[in-house]
């Protein structure tokens, strides 16, 4: 995966119309329809702000939710042209479809230094299937193409990739530095490269620890996904999280990282409870012997001085996953030790998107990460080495 793209200030876009692809799926009060959290329409204006000081015309647009390529009103993006009207401190005008008549007309009328953003992508059926006809009819409105909705860049879309046929397609800041710094870690990075994997579930990062195991110099694994490995190292992990079918893979997992010389760190000991809940009481454990009427909620202090000190002697971490239950304060302690050991180190700190950005933000180390990355999904498919359709459709530099 070639992750050196050119971006919009390598291609001339002055008094360009630019069709801008942005992540405008923001959370919305179920109720009023109101924005409970802006975060993504603010991290937009960097870009916005470049293209409309460079006096092109931005053509912006965005999903919302999952209409399902029909109308519905409830999932408009009209607040959110008002919302970026705001934070602009200038006029966003809004069309009211796609490509019909009236994003047609605002955009053929649209001037220099102003800002259009067309009504919800996913309205129309031909976004998701990446329909060339739509994708060549969104590309008609612009003359260039400028993608800056990460999230969204390991889906095949019209308007994430199909557009890129029609268009010369460039990324926006948001996008450079995912793949500036993520892109980096992958390709070059600063060693050792610690890889940091927890959350719930083997089975949703195995092609993240497979590709892994080829680059990185140690692989830590916490959170519930460590038990299965656990168990099939022989342990008695109680009523922990366990994916049976995959203990075959964990255990090749560990043999190949045995074969590769790639160190595979576990947990030691164990944070555990009777019960799944908030006001559980913690016990402390061997995580090789965890009691049977327990389950493992979070690592303990071995664990904690363990991972971190893998951290501290770090060039580059990558982390994904909490260590533990972080949403209940008791068991907690995990996750945050390993963002404060993140915070401060010295190396380059990356932290995929999902449960441990929410978590580094939550415990407030977020600015004191090298990168947050801003997509839950297309951080792992990143992660997996995976070729994301809305990175490979950018120019090469
Ligand atoms: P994921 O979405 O796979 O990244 O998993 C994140 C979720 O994993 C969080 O909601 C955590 O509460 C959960 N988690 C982490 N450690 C454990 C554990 N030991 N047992 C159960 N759930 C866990």
């Amino acid at each position: 995966m070639n992750y050196n793209k050119k971006t919009v200030t390598d291609i001339p876009v002055s008094g360009k119309k630019v069709l801008l692809r942005c992540d405008f799926n923001v959370p919305q009060d179920k109720e009023t329809g109101a924005i409970t959290d802006d975060k993504r329409i603010v991290a937009s204006l960097p870009t916005i702000r470049y293209l409309l000081e460079q006096k092109a015309a931005v053509i912006a647009c965005s999903h919302l939710g999952k209409p399902k390529g029909t109308y519905k009103p409830e999932l408009s993006l009209a607040p959110v042209a008002r919302r970026l009207s705001e934070l602009l401190g200038q006029e966003v005008l809004f069309a009211r479809d796609v490509v019909g008549e009236d994003a047609r007309t605002k955009a053929a009328a649209l001037q220099p230094g102003q800002i259009l953003l067309l009504e919800n992508l996913r309205f129309e059926p031909g976004e998701e299937k990446n329909d060339p006809e739509f994708a060549r009819a969104l590309a008609s409105l612009a003359e260039v193409y400028v993608s800056d909705a990460f999230g969204t860049v390991h889906r095949a879309h019209a308007s994430t990739a199909g557009v890129a046929a029609y268009l010369p397609a460039v990324s926006g800041f948001l996008i450079q530095k995912e793949l500036e710094i993520m892109g980096g870690a992958l390709a070059d990075p600063k060693r050792p490269l610690v890889a940091i994997l927890g959350g719930s579930k083997v089975s949703s990062k195995i092609g993240v620890i497979d590709h892994l195991l080829d680059i990185a110099d140690t692989i830590v694994i916490g959170g519930g996904m460590a038990y299965t490995f656990l168990k099939a190292r022989g342990g008695s992990i109680g009523t922990s999280l366990l994916e049976e079918d995959r203990l075959d893979y964990c255990r090749e997992m560990m043999e190949k990282a045995g074969a590769k010389g790639v160190e595979l760190l576990l947990p030691v000991d164990t944070l555990c409870a009777g019960t799944f809940s908030a006001d559980a009481q913690p016990e402390l454990v061997d995580a090789m012997a965890i009691p049977d009427d327990r389950m493992g909620m979070d690592i303990g202090p071995k664990t904690v001085e363990k991972f971190t000190a893998a951290v501290r002697g770090a060039g580059t971490v990558i982390w994904n996953g909490p260590m533990g239950v972080f949403e209940f304060p008791a068991f907690a302690g995990g996750t945050r030790a390993v963002a404060q050991a993140l915070a401060d180190c010295g190396a380059v700190t990356i932290v995929g998107g999902g449960d441990s950005a929410a978590a580094v933000e939550q415990m407030g180390f977020a600015d004191r990460m090298t990168h947050i990355s801003t997509g839950g999904g297309a951080s792992l498919e990143f992660l997996e080495g995976k070729e994301l359709p809305g990175v490979a459709c950018l120019l090469d530099k």
